[in-house]
This record gives structure tokens, C-alpha cells and sequence, in this order.
């Protein structure tokens, strides 16, 4: 049932955003109440052969929500958490990331039920050729195109790519993206949502009259997204004084050296036992006196029941959906700028994006094109959604979220979806 989809509370979460921006633009109702369900969601069983010559089968799932302006996008996650509800609230969000970020591609989003640091290679290989299978009618570089996320990678990717071009019987390198530079990925993917964090972190703080350069960075998170803002923040001079994972934080209030803690982790698996910093709670890195703190990792993490203790100046939202309704709220009304996931981690999609134009066109830029593109579309999304709320009287979430509905009703009305 598409309610079972609907119900969960990331779901509920963004629906409220949706409805609460929908009433600052007068958004057209049957805009509205199309978008609020998901498009179509596929359950797929994925029976895997594990080493042990037993056979497990595994849950995964596709939710595509709205593709008015474009082929579906959206990542993939593998995690044990993963469910439908939450699979169909991040397929939505793409949707809404995407309109904003004026790209033209619309939102899905897809899990597997599965830790995957408890299997080997060859079964996570297994899993993913399977599920890929199984996903085939569904996916391609016109209807469909997979990215990683949490738990999955360039590999996974790769495997997908071989996967899908094997049962088409030619190479479709634009059916997936994030995928290795070597198979028709784009310089620059690996990094884009940790630099895009940056480069909005950057913006944000200039409406606050201070420089990247002399600000304090605290960032919960060291995978895919918060190393590379780490990375970014403190190659432009940011003093990253705390990072975290799921082992634990670390603090140095002189700034953490990156490049060592990068090589560190590279090495050990966690951040736990750096040497040169203090070792802190995740919790107590949530309230550090700091002027960025990007949460990175999880969603849910900055909610009631911790809000009073946030100190930072800004929070830019690494992760998906890291802060709750009620948090968010507070936090506004005090003066703290969360400038929300839809625009903050938005870096990945656009890159996302370059890398498909890329593959369909089989022409190949370098980091610095790259780079500088991705520059020019944050910053003007930023200026975009901070326009909109000096104008409008509306803190960033709903000012984001009503920026995106503009575009997505103006397209849905041109093309008869909304009467
Ligand atoms: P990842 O799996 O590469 O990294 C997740 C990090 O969070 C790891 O360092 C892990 O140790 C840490 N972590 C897990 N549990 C934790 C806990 N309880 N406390 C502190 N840290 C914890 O995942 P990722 O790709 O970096 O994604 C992180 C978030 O960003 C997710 O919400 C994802 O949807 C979102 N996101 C990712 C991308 C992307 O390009 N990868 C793009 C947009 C949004």
C-alpha cells in the first residue's frame, strides 16, 4: 500500500515541510496532493548464495517519486535500517533537491536490508548483480540512474554498470553514476557532497559577515560526505576542531590536521585512537561552540531533545534529514541559519548530474571544470533560497522547499499532470 510508504516519520516529516511551503506560494492543490505520493515502489527478493553455500535472501527496494522534469535519480543504500517508508521520504526529497538545484531529473530512491560489512566481497558482488537484475525494466539512462549512498560505493556502481550493459547487450555507462573514473565517471564525484557542504557553508557564513577562513568546522560523520568536507574546510582554511564516526568524536580546539587523520583512518578503519585530539561523545561534538556544524551521517540526530544544547552559528545538513521538525524550529527562532539537506548535500547530485551529461555525450572534463561548475550552481541555489526567505519572512527549510515547488508546479501545469 502506498500509505505504508506515506507513514513512516521521515515521510511524515517532509510532507509537513511540503504542506507548510506549499501555503507560503498558494502551491495548487492537486500539485500538492500529487505530490505528497510516490510515483510507483518495487519490492524485489534477492536470493544470494553466501559463501557458506547457504542461501540468504535479501529485501530491496526502488521508489521512484516524480519525474516531471526528468529521468528518475536517486541513490542507493545499503544499510540494516533500510525500510520502505524511509526509501520513499529520500526518493521525495530527491525530487524536491532536484527542482531546486534546476537540474533536470526527478527523485527515486533505493535500499537493500542488509549490513554489508558482514559480507565478503563476492557475496556483496552477488547482491548487487541480483538486485540489479531485478531492478533492469525499471532502470536506465532515460528512466532511471542510481548513485551511491550510505553503505554502497564506486565498486557497487561498477558492478551495476557491467550488470545492466551485460542484459543490454552493449556498454551503458549513463545508467548509473558515481561510478569509477576509469568507466565513465566524473572527476570530482567522490568529493562533490563534502565540497558542495563547503561551498554553501561558505555563503552561509557570509551572510553572517565572516570568511570560511576564520571560521571553526565541527562535523559528525568521516564517510563519504563529512571526510570530504573535512578535507575541503580545512584546505580553505577552516579549523576543523571536531569530526566524528560511528566509533566516536575527536576534539582539538587548535584545529585537527585532516590530511593526517584522512591517512589515519585509511589505516584503522575509525577515527578512534588519533593521537593528536581529545576524545569527545558524539553528542558533545552536537554541541560544540563552533561556527559551521555539519551533521554528515545520520537523520534524526539534532531533535528535541538535544536542540537547547546546540551552539553552533549554522548548520548545514550534510546528511539527509539530520534535523527534526521541532529542532529545526527552535533553532530558527533562536537565530541559528540550518540551512536544510535539499540544498546543503545537493553538491552530489549535481555532479551526479555532470557526470550523466558526460557519459551521453562521451566528452570528459577535468576537476577543475568540475569543480567550478559545481561552485557556480551551489552558490546560486543558496543565494536563490536565501532571497526567497529575507523576502518571504520564512527560515531556510521552508524557503528551500517552496523554491522547489515553484519549479515543480509551473512544469507540472505545462505538462497537464495538475488541473
Ligand atoms: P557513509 O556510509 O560513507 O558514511 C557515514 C558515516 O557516518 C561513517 O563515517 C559512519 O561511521 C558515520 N556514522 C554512522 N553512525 C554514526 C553515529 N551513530 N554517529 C556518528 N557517526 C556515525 O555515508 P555517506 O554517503 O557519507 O552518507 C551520509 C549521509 O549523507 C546520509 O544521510 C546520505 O543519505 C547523505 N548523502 C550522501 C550523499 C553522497 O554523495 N554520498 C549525497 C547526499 C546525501
Amino acid at each position: 500500500m502506498i500509505d505504508d510508504i506515506t507513514s513512516g516519520p521521515l515521510y511524515q516529516n517532509t510532507i509537513s515541510t511540503l504542506e507548510a511551503a506549499g501555503r507560503v506560494i498558494n502551491l495548487n492543490r492537486n500539485v500538492q496532493e500529487r505530490l505528497k505520493r510516490p510515483r510507483r515502489a518495487l519490492i524485489v527478493s534477492i536470493p544470494v548464495k553466501m559463501d557458506s553455500g547457504k542461501v540468504h535472501v535479501f529485501t530491496g527496494y526502488r521508489v521512484q517519486h516524480n519525474q516531471t522534469l526528468g529521468p528518475f535519480k536517486g541513490g542507493l543504500r545499503y544499510h540494516p535500517h533500510v525500510d520502505l517508508s524511509e526509501v520513499g521520504a529520500l526518493a521525495a526529497l530527491m525530487t524536491f533537491k532536484c527542482s531546486l538545484l534546476n537540474l533536470p531529473l526527478g527523485g527515486a530512491k533505493g535500499g537493500v536490508q542488509v549490513d554489508p560489512n558482514t559480507l565478503s566481497k563476492s557475496e556483496l558482488e552477488a547482491l548487487t548483480r541480483r538486485f540489479t537484475s531485478e531492478l533492469g525494466p525499471f532502470i536506465g539512462p532515460d528512466k532511471d540512474i542510481p548513485a551511491p549512498d550510505v553503505g554502497t560505493d564506486s565498486q557497487t556502481m561498477a558492478w551495476m554498470l557491467d550488470t545492466f550493459s551485460l542484459e543490454s547487450g552493449f556498454s551503458q555507462t549513463g545508467v548509473v553514476t558515481g561510478k569509477p573514473v576509469e568507466i565513465g565517471g566524473s572527476q570530482g564525484r567522490e568529493s562533490a557532497t563534502g565540497l558542495g557542504v563547503i561551498y554553501i557553508a561558505q555563503r552561509a557564513l557570509e551572510t553572517k559577515q565572516k570568511k570560511l577562513s576564520e571560521a571553526t568546522i565541527a562535523v559528525q560523520g568521516f564517510g563519504k560526505v563529512g571526510m570530504h568536507a573535512a578535507i575541503e574546510g580545512y584546505a580553505l582554511g577552516s579549523r576543523v576542531v571536531a569530526v566524528s564516526d560511528v566509533s566516536g568524536a575527536l576534539y582539538n580546539e587548535r584545529g585537527l590536521k585532516i590530511p593526517d587523520l584522512v591517512r589515519y583512518v585509511k589505516e584503522n578503519k575509525v577515527v578512534k585512537g588519533f593521537p593528536e585530539a581529545q576524545t569527545i561523545s558524539n553528542e558533545e561534538l552536537l554541541g560544540l561552540d563552533v561556527d559551521i556544524l555539519a551533521p554528515c551521517a545520520l537523520d534524526g540526530v539534532i531533535n528535541e531533545k538535544n536542540c537547547e544544547k546546540i551552539k553552533a552559528r549554522v548548520i548545514v545538513e550534510g546528511a539527509n534529514g539530520p534535523t527534526t521538525a521541532a529542532a529545526n524550529k527552535y533553532l530558527s527562532e533562536k537565530g541559528c541559519l540550518v540551512v536544510p539537506d535539499i540544498l546543503a548535500n545537493g553538491g552530489g547530485v549535481v555532479v551526479s548530474y555532470f557526470e550523466w551529461v558526460q557519459d551521453l555525450v562521451w566528452l570528459f572534463w577535468n576537476e577543475e571544470e568540475v569543480r567550478a561548475k559545481l561552485r557556480e550552481v551551489m552558490f546560486r541555489s543558496f543565494d536563490k533560497v536565501w532571497d526567497f526567505s529575507m523576502k518571504n519572512n520564512v527560515d531556510m527549510r521552508l524557503s528551500a522547499m517552496a523554491s522547489s515547488l515553484k519549479r515543480l508546479e509551473k512544469a507540472m501545469m505545462l505538462r497537464g499532470q495538475a488541473w
